[in-house]
């Protein structure tokens, strides 16, 4: 099969690379580098299987022209992190919302089917936990910046929906819960490699609030095996999956239990929202997915507990840079 991966030169786009190669395929990347990097894909360059493309999914031309050439689309092109988020909410509107356009209505035009990365943002503050596929949509006001980006992927949920029951475009779209591996940076906020980078470095771990706030995290190849696993199966056609770990965490035993891996003497720095985001910031206390739907459609459960994930992130972090 060929697959078509937009953002495949991001963390989880390159992981779905490679998971997609090891399964035999061919892998075509478009991804303008973003928040991509070439260091994600350096090490496929000389795949026989593997193609990259440097250029924006907002190109309709460029997008045809790809779909054409492709089996399978996975979209994962997005503006990602809330950081990034909060400093550039114009761009993180437009790419989502826009690139998504392109690309459903080019591989609508030759029916061929797409899967859409969604996030758990989209459930918003909602307190229905553990959040199920079905369950209701809790967003704040559109004066926080936060809310324009589970608002942008919510519209590209709709729109894909949209022409799966208009235009019997085959989609399926995944919601992801934190994700963590290997490649990923802390660049746009998230919390494991930068309490990492920060252990690693001696410095103080930087716990946002009071720390009490709860994640689950789920590593990058049980999520790329899912997503390869939810294209293969056609009742997950015109369907919505959570994909994330129910393993439950607060952020300050996190910030202990990176601390602890790494054998360092970093203290712990707690700093107000407003003072690491932007005023007004809402955080959400708990996000847990309820994932039977997806166990009963693929089979699929996460096979790396949150020991594991750090673990393999502080080993990635120690290679990269000696410490
Ligand atoms: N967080 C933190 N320190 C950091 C970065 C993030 O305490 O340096 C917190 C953040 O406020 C949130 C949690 O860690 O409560 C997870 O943040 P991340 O950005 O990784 O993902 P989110 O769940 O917010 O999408």
């Amino acid at each position: 099969m060929r697959y078509l991966i937009t953002g495949g030169a991001g963390f989880i786009g390159s992981h779905l690379s490679d998971e997609l190669l090891g399964r035999g395929h061919r892998v075509h990347v478009l991804d303008d580098l973003s928040t991509g990097s070439m260091d994600n894909i350096r090490h496929l360059k000389s795949h026989p299987a593997f193609e990259y493309t440097i250029d924006t999914a907002a190109s309709s031309r460029l997008v045809a022209e790809l779909v054409d050439d492709a089996d399978v689309v996975y979209h994962l092109a997005a503006a990602v992190g809330v950081e990034l988020i909060v400093e550039s909410p114009v761009r993180t509107i437009e790419t989502n919302v826009h690139c998504t356009e392109v690309v459903l209505a080019q591989a609508s035009k030759k029916k061929k089917p797409v899967l859409i990365a969604s996030t758990s943002e989209v459930y918003g503050k909602s307190d229905a936990l553990p959040f199920r596929e079905e369950g209701d949509l809790t967003l704040g006001a559109t004066s926080v910046g936060r809310w324009a980006y589970a608002c942008s992927k919510a519209v590209d949920e709709f729109l894909a929906i949209a022409y799966w029951k208009e235009r019997k475009l085959p989609i399926v779209v995944a919601r992801l819960f934190n994700t963590v591996g290997p490649r990923q940076t802390g660049r746009y906020g998230m919390v494991i490699p930068r309490f990492v980078r920060q252990a690693l470095a001696d410095q103080a771990l930087t716990v946002y609030g009071t720390g009490e706030q709860r994640r689950c995290f789920c590593h990058v190849q049980d999520v790329t095996r899912a997503l390869a696993d939810l294209m293969l199966n056609e009742e997950a056609r015109g369907e919505v999956f959570n994909v994330g770990s129910s393993e439950e965490v607060s952020i300050l035993d996190l910030a202990h239990r990176v601390i602890r891996e790494c054998s360092t003497e970093s203290e712990i720095a707690f700093i107000p929202y407003d003072e690491a985001y932007e005023d007004g910031f809402e955080d959400m206390h708990r996000r847990v997915p309820d994932t039977r739907k997806i166990n009963s459609a693929i089979g699929w459960e996460p096979t790396v507990g949150l020991d594991g994930i750090i673990g393999d992130v502080v080993d990635s972090h120690r290679t990269a840079v000696p410490v």
